[in-house]
């Protein structure tokens, strides 16, 4: 199983995908944790990372297919992947897809949440990570629909998008997701 969660922030992907990576038997692969890792190294590279993440804008592409594509790669020859958070932009979306055209590791289906905005303000206040204070979120939904929310499109034109309403108990989107993929 190789699949992309896609949300925007607060939109359930690191719990959804810890739990269809434990349903599926594949890696669970949250580009915002990679990103994190790498952001605690005390490095020139590391802190620029670091700031993007602090203030709610998107890593550059190429930082970021440097770190993702090795850690996507090697799942996939481990039988699968779960992706949360990579690729976001269109261009990340082009180059991963070359890669994994070449290595014949494409993926099965991109699964959209979509959850209601006042709902994913009220979920990120509530969860307090240092990137989640109220001025950082609403930039944060910005960058997601105006940077990532095309690839919503992008994927429904190469016919693999599974939109899943993501506003419900998480037990009840795990069984959607599950039964939505089984059915296609
Ligand atoms: P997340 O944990 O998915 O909410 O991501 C937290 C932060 O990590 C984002 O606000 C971005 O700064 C950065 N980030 C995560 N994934 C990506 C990506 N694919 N491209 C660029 N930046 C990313």
């Amino acid at each position: 199983m190789r699949l992309l969660l896609l949300a925007a922030p607060g939109g359930g992907k690191g719990t959804q995908g810890e739990r269809l990576a434990s349903h599926f038997g594949v890696q669970h692969i949250s580009s915002g944790d990679v990103l994190r890792a790498a952001a605690r190294a005390d490095t020139p590279a590391g802190r620029e990372v670091a700031s993007y993440q602090k203030s709610g804008d998107l890593v550059p592409d190429q930082i970021v297919l440097a770190l993702l594509i090795p850690v996507v790669v090697g799942a996939a020859e481990r039988g699968g992947y779960i992706l949360d958070g990579f690729p976001r932009t269109v261009p990340q979306a082009i180059q991963a897809f070359d890669v994994a055209r070449q290595l014949d590791v494409t993926l099965d289906a991109t699964v959209y949440l979509y959850v209601p905005e006042p709902v994913l303000m009220e979920r990120l206040l509530a969860r307090a990570r240092a990137d989640d204070s109220a001025e950082v979120i609403w930039h944060r939904l910005q960058v997601f629909t105006e940077t990532t929310s095309p690839l919503i499109d992008y994927y429904r034109d190469r016919g693999i998008l599974v939109e899943v309403d993501g506003n419900q108990a998480p037990e009840s989107i795990t069984a959607e997701v599950i039964s939505r993929l089984s059915g296609r």
